[in-house]
């Protein structure tokens, strides 16, 4: 499976968020999206989930126009976990997590034992077997952000799109999550697409990224080539150390504090 978006444009009245992007995801593959808090990523990974039209340029799902394809159908091929999952009801985590089957079910029908089984290996890769009998509003929020990353694989999808999936978890879980997303991709042959906001996990995780600013893509490439000195302090503005991780052999950034001029932060 493959996406490719072509020279995406997509604007909010006068804002242009997403201007003149292309990048493209294969089966297997693991890429981060980086950038300043406002550069477009959000709005960029729900142009290619097909949630978003963009006003210029194409998203091909497998060479369709993804804005052209049944909704259903698409979630048959791309999760999304978004940011901040808000859950209204107290649904139960095995019931939550059965919701990701429900781009795979017929009108009436009811779920199968395939559709059992694909749950239940759902989560146990995501850790929350445990977990099955209670209700998702009582859980905390690293167990709640697993419930949703269960979901997603119950949708069983070629392209995995994440946002943020480990902002406000601790740095244990965060690697646990991480690692999952990995080794999905790997195992699974799953495309994995993930705007991150921490650089040296994004570097660490990630097997191609993809940098924006004011809504442009400004490096794209392997984490050596687009985590460079330069290229932070001119879409960061921040002074940084840049060093290879001892253990993984991915750069790995030192902030040089009090090196940021005030007035620079946006978004
Ligand atoms: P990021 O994810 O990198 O923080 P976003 O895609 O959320 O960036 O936002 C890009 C730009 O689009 C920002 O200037 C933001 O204020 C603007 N924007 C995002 N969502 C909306 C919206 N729903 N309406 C108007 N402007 C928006």
């Amino acid at each position: 499976m493959r996406l490719d978006a072509f020279s995406i444009c997509h604007r909010y009245d006068i804002i242009t968020a997403v201007d003149s992007v292309s990048v493209s995801l294969e089966s297997g593959e693991f890429i981060g999206i980086l950038g300043p808090n406002g550069s477009g990523k959000t709005t960029l990974l729900r142009v290619l989930a097909g949630v978003l039209k963009p006003c210029a340029g194409a998203v091909l799902l497998d060479g369709e126009d993804i804005h052209k394809m049944p909704p259903k159908l698409v979630a048959r091929k791309i999760a999304v976990v978004a940011q901040n999952g808000y859950i209204p009801f107290p649904f139960s985590v095995r019931d939550m997590v059965m919701m990701g089957r429900e781009p795979h079910l017929g009108r009436f029908s009811r779920e199968s034992r395939r559709d059992t089984d694909v749950v239940s290996q759902a989560m146990t890769a995501t850790g929350i077997t445990h977990l099955a009998k209670r209700s998702v509003l009582d859980l905390s929020y690293g167990e709640r952000q697993r419930v949703i990353i269960a979901r997603a694989l119950a949708q069983e999808p070629g392209i995995l799109l994440l946002d943020e999936p480990t902002s406000h978890l601790d740095p244990g879980y965060r690697m646990e999550i991480m690692d999952i997303f990995k080794s999905l991709s790997r195992r699974k042959n799953i495309g994995v697409m993930a705007v991150l906001h921490d650089v040296n996990l994004a570097s660490q995780y990630s097997d191609r990224l993809i940098l924006l600013n004011h809504g442009r893509k400004v490096a794209d490439g392997l984490p050596e080539e687009v985590v460079t000195k330069e290229n932070m302090e001119s879409v960061y503005g921040v002074d940084t150390v840049i060093q290879t991780h001892p253990v993984v052999g991915c750069p790995h950034v030192m902030l040089v504090p009090g090196s940021r001029a005030s007035g620079q932060v946006e978004g």
